[in-house]
C-alpha cells in the first residue's frame, strides 16, 4: 500500500507516539492523572500540557494564547459562533473566501447568508473586494486543503481591520510548513494534519479578544469546557517541535517530489497556482478521467478524489468549481498528497500505476 493522502491526515510521528504513552498510564502507573486535578499527579499532568501548549505557541504569532480543542472543526466553531454571536445576539455579518473547508463555510451559512471573497483561476483569494459595511468576521484559510493554494491572509487581514472586522485564519493545512499567517485575531489548527494525534486540535487567540464559550461546564480552557487528554496534547506538543524544527527539510523533500511529479504527470493539467502554493499538495485532473474507476482500479494506492471531506457527496467540489472548472473539469480530478516519510520510489511506483491506469480509460 501506497499512502499519499497527506492533505486527509498525516501518520503519527514516532517522537509524538513516545511523548503520548507515558501519559496513557506510566511506567509507574501514574501517567493517567487528571491535568486538572490540584494534587501532585495532577499537577505533573498539567505541566506536561503547558509545556505541550508553549510548544505549539512556538509555532503561533506572539501576543496570544492557545487554547486546545478537540478538533480544528471544533475550534472553528468555537471562533465564528463565539464572536458573532456574542450574547446572544448578532454582531453582523460574516465573509469567507469562497475556497473555505467546510468547518468555515457550513458553520458561516448556519449563521446567515456570508459575504463570499472570490478567488482567481488560480484559487487565490481576490485582496480588492469590498467587505460589507456590517462585517463582523472574515474568515480565510492559509492553505486550501483541495487544491493546496496559499492564501493572502495579511492582506485580507488589514482589509477586516479597517472594516473593524475579526479575522479568523484555518490554519490546518499550513501549520508547520509555513509560518504562522500574519494579522489574524484567531488561528485554527489541528494536530493530525503535522504528524500528531487524531482529537485535538487548537485555537489561538489574540490577547484581547472574547469568546463566548459554545461548550460550558468548567471552562478548563478559558472559552473551551471538557478534561484535557494529557497524551493528546503531549503528542500534539511533541509534533508541532519537530514540524519546527524539520520545516524547511519537509518542505525541500516536498518540493522534490512535486519536481518529479510534475515530470511524470506529462499532459495532465495541474488545479490552482504552482508557485504560491504547498508543493505536498498535488491536484491534477485529466479530461475523460473517470475517477471512481480509477480507485478502483488502484486500490493499493491511497489518494483522493477532489478533497477528502468533498468526495463521496457525489456533487463537484466548491473549491475546484470557484477556480473556474466546468463539473466535468471537476469530477475528472485527483489529489495526491505527500509528505516526510513518502519516499521517491513510493511516489513513481504510484505515478506509474495512477497514469497506465487512466491510460486504459482514455
Ligand atoms: N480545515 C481544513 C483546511 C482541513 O483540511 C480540515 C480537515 O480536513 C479541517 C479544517 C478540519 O480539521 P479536523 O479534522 O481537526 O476537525
Amino acid at each position: 500500500m501506497i499512502y499519499l493522502d497527506y492533505q486527509a491526515t498525516t501518520p503519527l510521528a514516532p517522537e509524538a507516539r513516545d511523548a503520548m504513552l507515558q501519559w496513557l498510564d506510566g511506567p509507574d502507573g501514574t501517567g493517567f492523572g487528571n491535568p486538572h486535578s490540584p494534587h501532585r499527579m495532577g499537577r505533573t499532568a498539567a505541566a506536561a500540557v503547558e509545556l505541550a501548549r508553549d510548544r505549539v505557541a512556538a509555532l503561533m504569532p506572539p501576543g496570544g494564547q492557545v487554547h486546545f480543542t478537540g478538533s480544528a472543526c471544533e475550534a472553528i466553531n468555537l471562533a465564528m459562533r463565539g464572536s458573532v454571536l456574542k450574547g446572544g445576539s448578532k454582531q453582523g455579518r460574516v465573509a469567507i473566501s469562497a475556497i473555505e473547508h467546510a468547518a468555515v463555510r457550513d458553520t458561516a451559512y448556519v449563521l446567515d447568508e456570508p459575504h463570499i471573497i472570490p478567488v482567481d483561476r488560480n484559487g487565490i483569494a481576490d485582496t480588492r473586494s469590498n467587505l460589507p459595511g456590517d462585517t463582523a468576521l472574515v474568515c480565510v484559510m492559509q492553505v486550501n486543503n483541495e487544491i493546496g493554494t496559499l492564501q493572502p491572509v495579511a492582506e485580507i487581514a488589514s482589509q477586516a481591520k479597517e472594516a473593524g472586522a475579526l479575522m479568523l485564519c484555518d490554519a490546518v493545512q499550513g501549520m508547520g510548513k509555513f509560518a504562522a499567517p500574519g494579522g489574524a485575531d484567531m488561528i485554527a489548527v489541528s494536530a493530525h494534519k503535522l504528524y500528531g494525534p487524531k482529537g485535538i486540535g487548537a485555537l489561538w487567540v489574540r490577547d484581547g479578544v472574547e469568546l463566548d464559550p459554545q461548550i460550558t461546564g468548567g471552562l478548563q480552557e478559558k472559552f473551551r469546557s471538557g478534561t484535557l487528554s494529557t497524551a493528546l496534547c503531549a503528542g500534539f506538543g511533541a509534533a508541532a517541535q519537530l514540524a519546527g524544527e524539520r520545516m524547511q527539510a519537509d518542505k525541500d523533500h516536498a518540493r522534490d517530489l512535486w519536481d518529479r511529479a510534475v515530470e511524470l504527470f506529462d499532459g495532465w493539467e495541474i488545479n490552482g497556482s504552482t508557485e504560491a502554493r504547498n508543493h505536498a499538495n498535488f491536484s491534477v485532473r485529466r479530461d475523460g478521467l473517470d475517477v471512481a474507476r480509477l480507485m478502483s482500479d488502484c486500490r493499493e494506492v491511497m489518494f483522493s478524489a477532489g478533497s477528502a471531506c468533498a468526495s463521496g457527496s457525489g456533487k463537484p467540489s466548491h473549491v475546484l468549481k470557484a477556480i473556474g472548472l466546468t463539473d466535468q473539469q471537476a469530477k475528472s480530478t485527483i489529489r495526491i498528497g505527500w509528505g516526510r516519510y513518502t519516499t521517491m520510489e513510493e511516489l513513481e511506483e504510484a505515478a506509474q500505476k495512477l497514469i497506465n491506469a487512466a491510460l486504459q480509460q482514455i
